[in-house]
């Protein structure tokens, strides 16, 4: 509710996931319903193959990747998907967000990239191409554009990818304003490391991205 009444989804779009504890279960935001009609008892649960355990309507069309990075990321235990507008323009131009302000500290490297190609929505190969482009030397592990679609953000408990969600939202806005009337100076990883002191970055983030 708190995505939807921040602006960072609208209508039916955008999903949440997040692990249930002391399972191999996550809980999915359904698909199809509108953000008004949400309650605890339309939630979905899933198991770790996206087989649906509990809910009255089926689960987000974009189970598939949410399964697949919480497989691949241990360390990840909440994942949002939005399609908040500046993040998508960088999303549509297939362009990185470069960290250009204290907010984007909390993604640990100085690029937001998008994946290398538009993935079919609900694809599993979603959740593959996510991981690519956060594996890249110099591209935050917690946050990726998904290419001419939107966004997708893992954190360590929900509140934590909601703050990323408004971070990655509220970088891409800054960043695009910035290029509209000068050239801005994205932060360098030295002293995003240098830094993260002041804005904690979460300890497991940098192992989050298996190679694959
Ligand atoms: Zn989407």
């Amino acid at each position: 509710m708190r995505l939807y009444k921040t602006g960072l989804i609208a209508g039916t779009s955008g999903n949440v996931s997040a692990r249930i504890p002391k399972t191999d279960l996550l809980a999915v935001t359904p698909s199809g319903i509108e953000y008004e009609l949400y309650s605890a008892d339309i939630m979905c649960v899933v198991d770790a193959d996206g087989n649906q355990l509990e809910g009255p309507s089926k689960p987000s069309s974009e189970t598939p990747m949410h399964t697949m990075l919480m497989k691949a990321m241990p360390g990840v235990n909440a994942i949002i998907h939005t399609h908040s507008p500046y993040a998508m323009t960088f999303a549509v131009l297939g362009e990185y967000i470069a960290v250009v302000s204290v907010e984007g500290l909390k993604f640990g490297a100085p690029r937001i990239y998008p994946t290398d190609d538009f993935i079919t929505p609900g694809s599993s190969d979603m959740g593959r191409a996510v991981l690519t482009a956060a594996g890249k030397p110099d591209a935050a592990k917690n946050a990726v554009l998904l290419r001419n679609h939107g966004l997708v953000v893992m954190g360590e408990t929900v509140a934590e990818a909601l703050e990323l969600a408004q971070s990655a939202e509220l970088t891409a806005c800054v960043y695009y304003q910035a290029r509209l009337i000068g050239n801005p100076f994205g932060l360098t990883q030295e002293q995003i490391s240098r830094a993260a002191g002041q804005y904690p970055v979460c300890p497991a983030r940098a192992s989050r991205v298996p190679a694959i």
